[in-house]
């Protein structure tokens, strides 16, 4: 957070405030008291003046009623009385002018006539008269002028000029001395009020440093409360405030952490965006299933992440009941994810947002495609003989009993038939066992390479004789623990693969190979061979590569998918490898612990 620097704090705006209203306090009390001062004064002065001047002005007047003698004149009577009277400091000048303005004395010496308008007037009117003006030197003077009146007739005027600078230097000087204290007590008082702000300003800092430690998420410290003022009852508040936003911030913490730990939990994916419909929220597994980075999608509009632009706009969504199935399939891979939606709105109805789960459904849509095939394969393999079966019996029905060269044929035709259908049948519920999870095989500590001669041996007794075996067999006993019925029927199935895919002349050869954890069984032959694209899906459950040939042959597609879930169960793996034109290996291998004959008794 900014540091408040001095002159912007709230202590440095206090002293300015109290030095600013001290100061025009000062100020309106000095010129009030300097107006008052300079009137007095000037006030108290001129009355000393006008005081001396009537105290004077009887004797000027007997002197100008009387009239000269012999012993002295008017004027040097009248010059007397002046030079008694400008002995004063403050004097500048005294003279005294006839009704024709002729100077009759002056202390100064001057003669003539005087011409200024102030004695002309005082003359006039026959009052006194005041004013204040500057001489050449720029001293100001009263002029005061004083009419001799004798009769109700004006005999002279006394026309005085007193200096005034005194009365202005002691304004002055009194003056300088309370702008000094003026002074003086602005500095006093903002240091003062430096320290004594500090009471009001100490807690508010408290308080900045505390919100301060606030909003990193520092709840601990406490204001301290300096007093029950204002400020006191403030800190307590605040100190309250703290309490109940640590209170509700780690209620808000927990839920958050709830909230978190439940969306990281769970399996679905769980977007929420605001009411534009930018990502806000993204869980672990929604990054995961769409494939993006938690980064880079928030603030991405949800219909452009779940790749909906041009089926959907936003609006649209929100009002989506059901669920939106979002293929995501590439030709290698199935790929679907079930989108449902759900508002966030207030009880006013304003939307807030959406959320939307995700859950994979890829699973589930391969099992439902593969059980919809499942179900239209067997719907079919038992249409198939049971239409050929119905049509042989009609011709039977319409009178071809009666024909005994075609009535064997067709008799045994159904029979054919029927007895497809019962092992149809028969490797379904077998499947269906194996299917079933309490699915267990019974096994027991077999010698394997007996128990392979013998099936052999068996198939060599029926065979074709064109067809040639070739064993490759180890001497060793070599046992495995083995289910010997199931595995019976997994070697069967093979061998009767071959034996029916085998031209005529061909060899059908039989190795088993030993290692340390398994023994590897394989059964070559030498027949037209399986497309490299469809080898993997012969062990598929109705997958033939050519159907009316198998069919024809009797099988049932079911016989490999059997087998390989036999071996499974074994803890095994089965796989084909071939070349079309020139023959198919079946190989499947069976868990086997490397150990002496004698380590069994
Ligand atoms: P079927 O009852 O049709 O034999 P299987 O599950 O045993 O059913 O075999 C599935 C398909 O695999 C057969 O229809 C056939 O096309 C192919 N197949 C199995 N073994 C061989 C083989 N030895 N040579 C050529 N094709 C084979």
């Amino acid at each position: 957070m900014k540091r408040v620097g001095f002159f912007r704090s709230i202590q440095f705006k206090f002293v300015l405030i109290y030095v600013l209203l001290i100061f025009l306090a000062m100020q309106m009390i000095s010129a009030y008291f300097s107006k008052e001062l300079e009137e007095k004064l000037l006030t108290n002065f001129t009355t000393s003046i006008k005081d001396r001047v009537s105290f004077v002005a009887f004797t000027i007047q007997e002197a100008m009623e009387k009239e000269d003698d012999e012993t002295s004149s008017v004027e040097d009577e009248l010059q007397f009385v002046l030079d008694d009277f400008a002995e004063a400091d403050d004097i500048e000048d005294i003279r005294v002018v006839d009704e024709e303005k002729r100077i009759l004395a002056s202390n100064e010496d001057f003669e003539g006539r005087v011409t200024d308008a102030q004695t002309t007037r005082t003359m006039l009117i026959k009052k006194e008269l005041d004013t204040i003006k500057v001489d050449k030197k720029g001293n100001r003077l009263l002029v005061y002028t004083y009419p001799i009146i004798s009769h109700q007739e004006v005999l002279g005027v006394v026309h005085i000029s007193a200096n005034v600078e005194t009365v202005y230097k002691q304004i002055n000087e009194i003056n300088e001395i309370l702008a000094k204290g003026t002074g003086l007590t602005i500095v006093v008082t903002a240091i003062l009020w430096v320290f004594l702000s500090q009471t009001i300003t100490k807690p508010i800092s408290d308080m900045k440093k505390h919100a301060q430690a606030m909003t990193k998420g520092n709840f601990s410290r406490k204001v301290k409360v300096y007093g029950n003022d204002e400020i006191g009852e403030l800190a307590k508040t605040f100190n309250n405030l703290t309490k109940r936003l640590q209170e509700a911030q780690a209620t808000t913490e927990g839920e958050r952490r709830k909230l978190s730990s439940v969306l990281s939990f769970m399996t679905d994916g769980v977007i929420a965006t605001d009411r534009k419909g930018r990502v806000i929220l993204i869980n672990d597994p929604a990054a995961e299933m769409l494939d993006v980075s938690r980064e880079t999608v928030l603030s991405q509009p949800i219909v452009t992440l779940l790749g909906l632009q041009e089926r959907y706009t936003f609006e649209e969504l929100l009002n989506e009941q059901d669920s939106v199935n979002l293929d995501y399939s590439t030709k290698e891979t199935p790929y679907t994810l079930r989108a449902n939606f759900s508002v966030i709105q207030k009880e006013t109805g304003f939307v807030n947002g959406l959320i939307t789960v995700l859950h994979d459904i890829t699973e589930q849509e391969k099992i439902d495609m593969e059980r919809r095939e499942f179900v239209a394969n067997v719907s079919h393999e038992l249409r198939t003989p049971l239409t050929t079966m119905r049509s042989y019996l009609e011709a039977l029905a319409e009178g071809a009993w009666e024909d005994k060269e075609i009535a064997p044929h067709f008799l045994d035709v159904t029979q054919n038939e029927t007895e497809r259908m019962i092992r149809l049948v028969n490797d379904l519920l077998q499947l269906s066992k194996m299917d079933s999870k309490d699915y267990l095989v019974n096994q027991e500590w077999i010698n394997f390479i007996d128990f392979f001669d013998q099936i052999i041996d068996r198939f060599e007794m029926s065979k074709v004789e064109t067809i040639t075996f070739i064993r490759d067999l180890p001497e060793d006993k070599l046992f495995v623990e083995i289910d010997p019925d199931k595995l019976t029927q997994v070697i069967d199935n093979i061998i009767s693969n071959a034996l029916k895919y085998s031209p005529e002349g061909g060899k059908v050869t039989f190795k088993v190979k030993e290692s340390e954890s398994q023994l590897m069984v394989s059964i070559s032959d030498e027949g037209l061979g399986i497309p490299k694209d469809k080898v993997e899906q012969i062990f598929d459950r109705f997958y033939r590569v050519d159907k009316a040939r198998s069919r024809q042959m009797g099988g049932t597609g079911l016989g490999l998918a059997i087998s390989k879930e036999m071996i499974i169960a074994h803890g095994g793996n089965i796989w084909a490898e071939s070349k079309e034109g020139e023959g198919t290996t079946i190989f499947f291998t069976l868990p086997y612990v490397n150990m002496q004959e004698d380590e069994w008794i």
